[in-house]
């Protein structure tokens, strides 16, 4: 029997959202399900979403808000369908369907107090014992560091976007 894994990927260097994708493709070439929640969409047509569909009826791709961007012109909106985002992960590792659910930029939902910390860190304490779980994104709070199996911090020692290259398809999106 397996454990069921908490893992986080964090810090301000690139690869977060990438580790993450690969770790569902590993899961998916075993023919093991996968359900990847994101939930902040950028501008871009991102490279993953179109891929993703390749594996149909073993990586679930849900992209939260309709394609809501996180411009924070009406908080009270933005905590509503942080809320309704949250809502559909749960159930998604409620359902016992998946062999592992990703939550891509989950952490900033925690960060900017969109979400109450408790009752979420609850609720992954809470999963079945045999579910893993991916979080991404920066600023992972100390109670979520503390409570996962598996941290990386992504250190960013040189990003090209610093040197006035512009974000590249296939690379950023
Ligand atoms: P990726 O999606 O490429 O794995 P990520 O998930 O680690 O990156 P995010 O914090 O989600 O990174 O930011 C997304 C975008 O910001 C990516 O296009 C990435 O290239 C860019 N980025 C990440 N780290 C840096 C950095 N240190 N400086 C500038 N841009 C960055
Ligand atoms: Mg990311």
């Amino acid at each position: 029997m397996g454990k069921g894994l908490l893992i986080v990927f964090t810090g301000n260097g690139k690869g977060k959202t990438t580790a993450a994708l690969g770790m569902a493709m590993r899961a998916a070439g075993h023919g093991l399900r996968v359900c990847f929640v994101q939930f902040i969409k950028g501008g871009w047509r991102y490279g993953e979403l179109e891929a993703v569909k390749r594996f149909e009826g073993l990586i679930d791709l849900h992209v939260m808000g309709k394609g809501f961007t996180w411009k924070s012109d009406n908080i009270e909106e933005d905590a509503r369908l942080a809320r309704e985002a949250w809502e559909f992960a749960c159930a998604a590792i409620a359902s016992g369907v998946y062999h592992t659910v990703v939550l891509d930029e989950f952490t900033y939902l925690l960060h900017y107090q969109m979400l109450e910390l408790e009752p979420c860190l609850r609720v992954l304490a809470d999963r079945h014992p045999d579910q893993h779980v991916v979080i991404t994104g920066r600023y992972a709070p100390q109670q979520l560091i503390d409570a996962a199996d598996l941290v990386t911090e992504m250190q960013a020692v040189k990003h090209p976007l610093k040197g006035g290259v512009k974000a590249q398809q296939g690379i950023e999106f």
